[in-house]
């Protein structure tokens, strides 16, 4: 594991009203250490605040040092925000999986692009997936003294020769062992399987999710539940790579043999407990599971049930439609084409409000070489190209509006800036189309700007407060 020395934490932004702002914190300075110690991240800085009683040092943006003293109630938060939850850097992988999004990007772009998150903190803090091939004893030691759980573990295979050759690593034969110590220590974690076909599908992928199951007994299980994600693939991975793209009748094949198991599990289990991504149905061409199949969602962070609880969210918010706009508008909403038969049956019933246009634009991503793609890998020249031709045909109307999901935050040169995942910035993108686009965080403000109930921009800060979680991307996307 490589991490580098704990650096004073970076205050980005304070809280309106809040403890820190009433003593005079400002963007710029740098926390030191809370009663003595030196936090190296978010979770060691919440446990040194739970505290009555604190002593900060903090260094301004001139370098001048300060010793703060503050009484507050245990659990009030001072309103501090960071530049980064990792004080002392990021814990890379070591691991070289064939599938791995970051090497299938262009070379020459924004470090961060590259960096390859192996990091159980933000696994803890924002549900990104590990591996558990990178922690050493102290490291497991912390996981178990602070309670860190629930943990999210990319798993793939548990057959042990399986999982290193996709991991390309032997430490990853132990996962049935590093299992078996979240089940001794009560710690509990979610899991995926990325299906690569021709690896790990067919009698290994049922293996797999058997074994995961076992683990998912007794009244704090060790496994909550697992994800079947399809690789993805982009035209900037090696040639000679092993992996085969999932076609649609591979789609069907997993979608068949994971809803029998998934069967067995609701009579053994009285749980799905391993749910199919979203993308499954969307290359298989098969309809989407009803509601009621995904239980409480546990999955939603790794697309799985995704598109259904959208589609309820808007048959909820679709209630208090109101028969007329605001004011006349027109609408252009892209999305990724993956998505667009789901979501055909919103657009025309957004329509039909009296004065509203909304022109959904479903585009795949020839940055990547793909036909079908998901919202969040949409990159800026894809939306550019994708806008600049339907303009041809027709104006784009009052309103641009994307998914902010599609938005990474900037690195700590351009921090308020945000970009797509080709490197593009939202204001090139904007400059490129000579108008404004309106990142949309989600259902409530596509409708309300819709009908002219809010101003259609988010502000800088909100713009980078939702592209914050994307931060990292998403190796396995
Ligand atoms: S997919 Fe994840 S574990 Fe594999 S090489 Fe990439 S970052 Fe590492």
């Amino acid at each position: 594991m490589k991490t580098t020395a704990i650096s004073p934490a970076r205050i980005t932004s304070v809280v309106p009203g809040s403890i820190a702002e009433e003593i005079g914190f400002e963007a710029g300075d740098r926390l030191v250490s809370v009663n003595g110690a030196r936090p190296r991240d978010l979770i060691d800085y919440r446990f040194l605040c739970a505290d009555e009683v604190l002593a900060l040092e903090v260094l301004d943006a001139k370098g001048g040092s300060h010793q703060v003293e503050i009484e507050k109630d245990f659990d009030e938060e001072l309103g501090l925000e960071f530049e980064t939850a990792l004080f002392d850097g990021l814990i890379q992988c070591v691991n070289r999986c064939p599938f791995c999004f970051i090497d299938q990007q262009p070379p020459g772009k924004r470090e961060t692009l590259y960096l390859k998150d192996d990091d159980y903190r933000l696994s803890f803090l924002y549900g990104s997936y590990l591996t558990l091939t990178n922690i050493p004893p102290a490291e497991w030691d912390r996981i178990a003294r602070m309670r860190l759980s629930p943990l999210y573990v990319s798993v793939h295979a548990t057959d042990p020769h399986v999982r290193s050759r996709l991991l390309k690593n032997d430490r990853a034969a132990q996962i049935l062992d590093h299992l078996s110590w979240f089940q001794s220590h009560r710690l509990q974690i979610h899991a995926q399987v990325v299906v690569c076909p021709g690896i790990n599908d067919g009698a290994y992928l049922e293996k797999t999710l058997r074994d995961l199951a076992s683990f998912h007994i007794g009244d704090a299980p060790a496994v909550i539940s697992a994800a079947v994600v399809p690789v993805g693939l982009t035209r900037f991975r090696p040639d000679e790579d092993e992996l085969i793209p999932v076609s649609t009748d591979k789609a069907r094949e997993v979608i068949d043999q994971v809803t029998a198991i998934q069967a067995d599990f609701q009579a053994e289990l009285g749980t799905t407990f391993a749910w199919l991504a979203d993308e499954w149905f969307l290359i298989g061409r098969r309809p989407l599971p009803l509601e009621q199949h995904y239980e409480s969602y546990p999955q939603i962070g790794n697309g799985v049930g995704s598109i259904r609880l959208f589609l309820k969210e808007f048959d909820e918010l679709a209630k208090e439609l109101p028969e007329k706009a605001l004011s006349p508008r027109t609408v252009t909403w892209v999305v990724g084409n993956a998505v667009e038969h789901a979501f055909t049956p919103l657009v025309r019933r957004l329509n039909q409000v009296e004065g509203l246009t909304v022109n959904m634009v479903a585009i795949n991503s020839d940055y990547w070489g793909q036909e079908i793609t998901v919202t969040g890998l949409l990159t800026g020249q894809d939306v550019a190209r994708h806008l600049k031709a339907q303009m041809q045909d027709r104006e784009l109307g009052d309103y641009v509006l994307l998914p902010s999901l599609m938005l990474k935050q900037g690195d700590s040169q351009h921090p308020e800036d945000t970009y797509f995942l080709d490197d593009m910035s939202l204001a090139s993108l904007e400059n490129e189309l000579n108008c404004s686009v309106t990142p949309i965080a989600g259902l409530p403000q596509l409708i309300d700007i819709c009908c002219g109930k809010s101003a259609a921009h988010l502000s800088l800060s909100q713009v980078a407060m939702s592209a914050k979680l994307n931060q990292v991307i998403d190796p396995t996307y």
